[in-house]
């Protein structure tokens, strides 16, 4: 029975396909936008450079600071490049830490955002910025750093090493876990949800063996483009509480650690998100969500425990302080000792129960 419920689409206009990038001069235009800088981090600074060529004389120049956990620093070193330029948009062609300088930049300045994604966080869907000063990292969710354009080239995601597709992959296909038992949760976004499980679990296990496979790399850019608008439009819950305590705490890789938790924290909430159960094991074709999901992670090849991310053993009673010191919402209640369980298991790289 469908039951009541709000949803509230997000305002961003998104290009999909092999060759898209091609109409980013287009899509320059249409914003409005005189002077574009393109922001990459170090790793991506060439192919920054080939984005500027095209933008041809909108091209304010290419600024490849981006780094990890958008740090408030190079944020200020980003904002006297976009003023000594001149520049009244930027264009953010990486994965979510690339997403988020722009982010930053949107919200200081207002200058608008064209983003070309090469990984599946689907940072590029959401109206959310994580930043990090001092050592703490503070979220802020705000229309102000929505991005107003996307444009998804799948040419461009065919340079992302198997293991970064595997686990970014399934960062994407944590979003729309999540989204699937939300409490805002509406038939819309769980369509989404349940069908960007199902692209990214058939599209994961090719790219690992067969990275530059066209039809996989777009099935898996599609379904990361679905699990970003899950991401953007509803609530996350334990999953996504318990990776963001995970990583800041004891500096583990984003990706990485959503790969590993996820079966756990699907296993955690199943009792009490039957119908979010039902969508994932339809999606995977497997009898059992987490257990599937813990499958799908073995088949990747991908790191399974979280001492291999180099988490201590003796982080594991600190963590579950840490879970469950502000309280969230989360279809089963978040108690400290089951949580305790949960992270214990992950950290051992153990089956789910
Ligand atoms: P990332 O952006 O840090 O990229 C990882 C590395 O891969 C970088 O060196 C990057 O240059 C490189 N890379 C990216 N695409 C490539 C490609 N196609 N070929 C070769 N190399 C490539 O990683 P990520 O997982 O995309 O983003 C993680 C960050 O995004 C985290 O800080 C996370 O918190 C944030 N995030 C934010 C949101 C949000 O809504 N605000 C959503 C998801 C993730």
């Amino acid at each position: 029975m469908i039951k009541t419920f709000t949803y509230e689409a997000l305002p961003i206009r998104v290009r999909f396909g092999s060759g898209a990038i091609a109409e980013i001069g287009a899509e320059l235009e249409r914003l409005g936008a005189r002077r574009a800088l393109v922001l990459t981090t170090p790793q991506q600074a060439g192919e920054g450079q080939r984005i500027a060529a095209m933008i041809g004389g909108a091209s304010a120049g290419v600024f490849s600071g981006a780094t990890m956990h958008t740090p408030v620093e190079v944020t200020e070193t980003a904002l006297q490049a976009l003023s000594a330029a001149a520049a009244d948009c930027v264009v953010s062609l990486g994965g979510g830490s690339t997403t988020g300088l722009g982010k930053a930049l949107a919200l200081r300045t207002g200058v608008q955002q064209l983003v070309i994604p090469t990984t599946y966080a689907g940072s590029e869907m959401t109206p959310i910025l994580g930043e990090t000063q001092d050592g703490r990292k503070t979220t802020i969710r705000s229309l102000d750093v929505l991005p107003e354009a996307v444009i998804y080239d799948v040419d461009l995601t065919l340079s992302l090493p198997p293991g970064l597709s595997a686990t970014s992959g399934m960062n994407a296909i944590a979003h729309a876990v999540e989204a699937l038992y939300a409490r805002d949760r509406n038939p819309v976004i769980s369509l989404m949800a349940e069908d960007s499980i199902r692209t990214l679990s058939s599209a994961l296990p090719i790219l690992v063996h067969e990275p530059r496979n066209m039809e996989a790399r777009s099935m898996a850019l599609y379904g990361a483009w679905l699990a970003g608008c899950c991401l953007g439009t509803v609530g996350m819950a334990l999953h996504h509480k318990l990776c963001h305590t995970l990583g800041g705490t004891f500096n583990l890789p984003h990706a990485e650690t959503h790969t590993i938790v996820l079966p756990h924290a699907v296993a955690y909430n199943a009792s009490a998100a039957p119908e979010a159960m039902a969508s994932i094991t339809r999606a995977l074709g497997a009898p059992d969500a987490a257990q599937g999901l813990f499958d799908l992670v073995r088949a990747l090849g991908t790191p399974r425990a979280l001492a291999d991310l180099g988490m201590p053993a003796d982080g594991i009673e600190m963590a579950a302080d840490l879970a469950v010191e502000n309280p969230y919402w989360n279809p089963r209640p978040v108690t400290r000792d089951a949580i305790r369980d949960l992270i214990g298991r992950a950290h051992a790289g153990e089956r789910p129960v």
